[in-house]
């Protein structure tokens, strides 16, 4: 039997409940629906390669017609690759940038589209700051190749975003992006090319913070850049090395990962040379698998990083076990 009091107390809590109008189930009431918060993890995540800490910097995503950009396929063999690993066209696809600290220098290697890519991208430069970075710490900027989604993020507004940085690639690149006269004679659909690479590089030209090298280079110890020239006519991947360990930062030598390590005959709408891409891309994927190297692709499914395993007369790319810095 309930005492007195007791219940003198509970008749004024429910007359307090109902003055505040919370006189129906006062506890579901206290959980009504929390407000979707809809935004992503910080774009960065972070692996030790021996004494260097690499970090892979998310530009975000961009959702590309692959079934209509891929080559030496048919839209339907790249549906039937996409289903088999529950994709489909358009895909949603990373574009990824690396930072490297090795300990003296700050290395990053690509930069995102900035604003040439649309609304979805041009990320990099918040993903920089989350990881614990900022622009005016890096060193060195090395480029994969000139195509806007790499070099897009060295300006904003048209002024140099890396204020400290000497900016690195490959002097076959600079002679054809950087070409008025080619990009006189280009086609209209690709003159943006030419235009975005020139606005994006001609700040460091001007500033003279911009120094191309000629082929396979040492870019700072532990760091060198190897020539896969076919994507573009001076396309480099950059090899970096500390303590043993081996990371290859490819570049565009893959663009779809569901398509391409099955079939790295598929050759993609971009190629500068898709022959010559090809071959290189095969000669990377064998290199690596025989290796058992850490690789990097600019657009595999972020952060990107994972191996390249051998399956019959083609690969499987394995992507890293999830890992935290201890
Ligand atoms: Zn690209």
């Amino acid at each position: 039997m309930m005492h007195t009091r007791t219940l003198i107390r509970s008749a004024l809590m429910s007359a307090l409940l109902a003055s505040a109008g919370l006189a129906l189930a006062p506890m579901e009431m206290a959980h009504a629906a929390a407000p979707m918060v809809k935004t992503s993890a910080p774009g960065y995540y972070r692996v030790m390669l021996g004494d260097f800490e690499v970090t892979a910097l998310s530009d975000g995503t961009v959702d590309l017609p692959v079934d209509k950009l891929l080559m030496n396929t048919t839209p339907a063999a790249v549906d039937k690759a996409l289903a088999a690993s529950f994709e489909k066209s358009p895909l949603e696809t990373s574009f990824n940038a690396y930072l490297v600290n090795t300990g003296s220098k700050l290395v990053l290697i690509d930069t995102g589209a900035g604003a040439l890519f649309g609304p979805t991208v041009g990320k990099l430069m918040a993903s920089l700051k989350a990881s614990g970075y900022q622009p005016e710490q890096v060193d060195e900027i090395v480029i994969t190749h000139m195509h806007p989604d790499h070099v897009g993020g060295l300006t904003h507004d048209g002024k140099i975003a890396f204020p400290n940085a000497v900016v690195r690639a490959d002097q076959r690149d600079a002679d054809y992006w950087l070409s008025k006269a080619n990009l006189d004679k280009a086609a209209d659909a690709d003159k943006g090319f030419f235009q975005g690479a020139m606005a994006s590089i001609n700040p460091y030209v001007a500033s003279g913070q911009f120094k191309p090298f000629k082929g396979d280079t040492e870019i700072v110890p532990g760091i060198r850049a190897v020539s896969t020239v076919g994507h573009t006519p001076g396309h480099a991947s950059y090899v970096v090395q500390s303590k043993g360990q081996k990371l290859v930062i490819w570049g565009d030598l893959v663009h779809v990962q569901a398509v391409q390590f099955d079939n790295p005959s598929v050759t993609i709408h971009f190629d500068s040379n898709p022959k010559q891409a090809e071959a290189e891309r095969k000669a990377e994927f064998s290199k690596a698998a025989k290796e058992g190297y850490l690789v990097a692709g600019a657009h595999i499914a972020f952060p990107g990083l994972g191996h390249v395993r051998a399956k019959g007369a083609a690969y499987e790319w394995v992507p890293v076990n999830y890992t935290t810095i201890r």
